[in-house]
């Protein structure tokens, strides 16, 4: 069972992208077969400056590292590594119909939210596909936010199987584990990259305590009880750090009256903050070792491009382009 995912350098990865994308996956590749990638290509098309997307590109590779990526078990690369996914984004892309990509939640969510759309972001579904069938993909751990474009992966690996020739490609299955489907952002809405809503993984401390206590709740006071105790966004994200029971104590603690919204807010940050305390050490030794870091990225791209190179082939034999 081949598993494979890919989280973009658009900015610092956030505790949405660990709990959707990065646990999930890291749990997943004791299995031995697993692929993981920077989608750099992705990146084009929200970034525009060539320094800030290196950057990004590197950290992300540090937190995947430090959060327990293990080059041994899963094979990690850089998406612009292997080129060969732009060429199957258009033998595929010139199957799509436009009205599948005008569909596409994630697009129309950016539009709303006046980030000036390319052609870029309307064909990301595409680039998306190409990632996922170019390696033989079963099964992609992701977020809740991406479960339309497996779909449409699906019906685009189909639909190419049908023209040209079933076996051309692997038709893939989504893994979306329902308790951290959508990790809510500051703002309530789901926490993005690109929505400013954001609590990273890693970063400096005195900014991120500054983040969770500045959490907006309502201006009701500490003793009043609060029936809607568990729709409260610190009692939500409390669940991810801390135990059951730790969490399920606060929660009833708020609903009965007398926990003051800044001394829950303060326990969420303590619970965060250890939370990740020792992959924060480990990233600190990677942060010295940046010679490390770039093998494991180069030697992922070499067992990459095996895989990639007999996909491509299938695929322009199958379409007669040989
Ligand atoms: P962008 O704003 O650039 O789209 P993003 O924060 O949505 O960035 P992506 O790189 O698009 O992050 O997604 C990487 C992975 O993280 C995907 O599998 C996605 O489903 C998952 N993910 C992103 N945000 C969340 C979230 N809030 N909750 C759960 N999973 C998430
Ligand atoms: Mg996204």
């Amino acid at each position: 069972m081949r598993v494979l995912t890919g989280i973009t350098p658009s900015g610092t990865l956030h505790i949405g992208n660990y709990f959707g994308a990065m646990r999930p996956a890291i749990e997943l590749q004791a299995g031995g077969d697993a692929y993981y990638f920077i989608a750099d290509y992705h990146s084009l098309t929200v970034i525009t400056d060539p320094a800030e997307r290196r950057g990004y590109t590197q950290g992300i590779a540090l937190d995947w590292l430090a959060c327990g990526l293990d080059p041994a078990k899963s094979v990690f690369w850089r998406q612009s590594d292997i080129p060969e996914v732009c060429e199957l984004t258009w033998l595929i892309g010139s199957l799509t119909p436009m009205g599948l990509l005008e569909r596409a939640h994630s697009y129309k969510d950016k539009l709303a939210k006046g980030i000036a759309p390319n052609f870029g972001l309307f064909a990301y579904p595409v680039l998306m596909a190409a990632d996922i069938l170019l390696y033989d993909t079963n099964v992609v751990p992701v977020g809740k936010d991406q479960k339309q474009h497996l779909e449409m992966t699906r019906d685009i690996a189909i639909k190419f199987n049908l023209t040209y020739g079933e076996g051309t490609f692997v038709v893939p299955e989504e893994r979306i584990s329902e308790s951290v489907a959508v990790i809510p952002g500051l703002d309530g809405q789901k926490m993005s990259k690109s929505y400013g809503n954001t609590i990273e993984i890693f970063g400096d401390e005195k900014v991120l305590r500054k983040k969770i206590m500045g959490i907006v709740m309502d201006s009701r006071t500490p003793q009043e009880p609060k029936p809607d105790a568990d729709k409260n966004l610190a009692i939500q994200l409390l669940r991810f750090f801390a135990q059951a029971d730790v969490a399920a104590d606060y929660e009833s603690r708020l609903r009965a009256g007398g926990l003051g919204y800044g001394d829950l807010k303060k326990t969420l940050f303590e619970h965060y903050w250890n939370f990740f305390a020792p992959y924060r050490a480990r990233r600190a030794e990677l942060v010295a070792n940046p010679d490390y870091v770039e093998k494991v990225l180069h030697d992922g791209a070499e067992r990459a491009r095996a895989v990639a190179a007999k996909t491509m082939a299938r695929a322009r034999q199958a379409c007669g382009l040989r």
